[in-house]
């Protein structure tokens, strides 16, 4: 019988919700589910892992989401914003580590005009023709989207958060809404974008059907990128009473989606390497083929607090790119210096 849901899920990348329900609300099927899902990987994308480099250039925000600890109503937070020089530095700095993709992350922050972030890529692009920019500064028009793409950043990062309205508007302030959230999905498809989208696992008032929900819209969309970490507290937040998302749902969440989404680029996040020690590691054997180490500078590192204790802050982690190296070679896989594209239409 559960061989059965799994040799299914893995066959024909989709389940009933009712399938799906059972195989999530349940450990029963997590030992297959982890050998399905690393079988699909390895048949897509062997043993490589790519490696992405976070650059976290800002951590103001004009936006209040309940769960994220740079929240613009956070007083408590120590905010910090890094110069296109700083930025570029970090990109020097990643180039001869070996990285060959910069990710621009930040709060909404309108100080970055799109001239300034048009400038820092278009720079970037120039100086590094052979990387690829993405970005992930939150919800904008289709023209600012299009104008980032010219200038030369080819992926976008954009977590949905949760697909199910009322859902969304339990973690999210009225002004904003799932609407526009998914309209920006697939604004920055139709431009040309390798897109992300995905969800925190264990959020606040977060149901199966939620999930399901979740997957179902992934479906539709078909991102390149699936992000997915467990939800963590930040003390600051209104939600600073709820507890963590768990690392066996998170786990049994990326494995699903590798079954269901075999060609995407799914991240080992820093946030489950934050609720368990090995978390990254367990998330590559899970189905995961892609890690983003830390860029930014030591210095503002603490500051980019999207939740409480997050790892690789500190000074022993100025170089994480070594660091995860390790942890991914005796995991059973292989780092790659490549820009690392999406294998979606090779095996569509
Ligand atoms: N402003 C950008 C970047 C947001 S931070 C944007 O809107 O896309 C990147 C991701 O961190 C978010 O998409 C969210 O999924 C995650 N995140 C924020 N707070 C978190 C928390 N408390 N626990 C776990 N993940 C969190």
């Amino acid at each position: 019988m559960s061989d059965n849901l799994v040799k299914k899920l893995t066959e024909y990348k989709d389940l009933s919700d009712a399938e799906l329900k059972e195989i999530i609300e349940t450990d029963l099927y997590d030992a297959e589910l982890e050998e399905a899902a690393d079988k699909v990987r390895r048949e897509n994308y062997g043993d490589e892992v790519y490696i992405r480099g976070l650059i976290e250039f800002t951590n103001y925000c004009k936006n209040d989401c309940y769960y994220c600890g740079i929240r613009r109503s956070n007083r408590n937070s120590d905010r910090y914003r890094l110069s296109k020089e700083d930025i570029l530095s970090c990109c020097e700095n990643g180039y001869s580590l070996g990285y060959r993709t910069f990710v621009l992350q930040g709060g909404e922050d309108n100080y970055y005009t799109d001239d300034i972030i048009c400038d820092i890529v278009s720079e970037i692009h120039s100086k590094y023709p052979d990387c690829a920019i993405t970005l992930s500064i939150g919800e904008k028009s289709y023209e600012s989207y299009k104008r980032y793409f010219e200038a030369g950043a080819m992926r976008y990062l954009l977590r949905h958060e949760t697909a199910d309205d009322e859902h969304y508007a339990k973690l999210h302030p009225e002004e904003m809404s799932i609407e526009n959230r998914k309209r920006c999905l697939f604004d920055l498809k139709k431009i040309g974008y390798q897109v992300g989208a995905g969800m925190m696992i264990g959020s606040p008032y977060q149901t199966t059907e939620n999930l399901i929900s979740d997957l179902r819209f992934l479906q539709k969309l078909e991102p390149d990128m699936i992000g997915m970490g467990p939800y963590i507290i930040h003390k600051d937040t209104p939600f600073a009473e709820y507890k963590d998302g768990s690392l066996e749902l998170s786990l049994r969440l990326l494995a699903i989606v590798r079954l269901m989404f075999p060609y995407a680029l799914i991240p080992a996040t820093t946030a489950l390497g934050t609720i368990s020690p090995n978390g990254r590691e367990l998330g590559l054997k899970h189905g995961a083929n892609v890690v983003m180490p830390n860029l930014s500078p030591v210095g503002t590192r603490k500051k980019y607090d999207l939740y409480d204790n997050k790892i690789c802050t500190g000074e022993e982690a100025a170089e994480c790119r070594g660091c995860l190296e390790r942890r991914v070679t005796f995991t059973g896989y292989n780092i790659v210096t490549d820009i690392g594209n999406v294998r979606k239409y090779n095996n569509a």
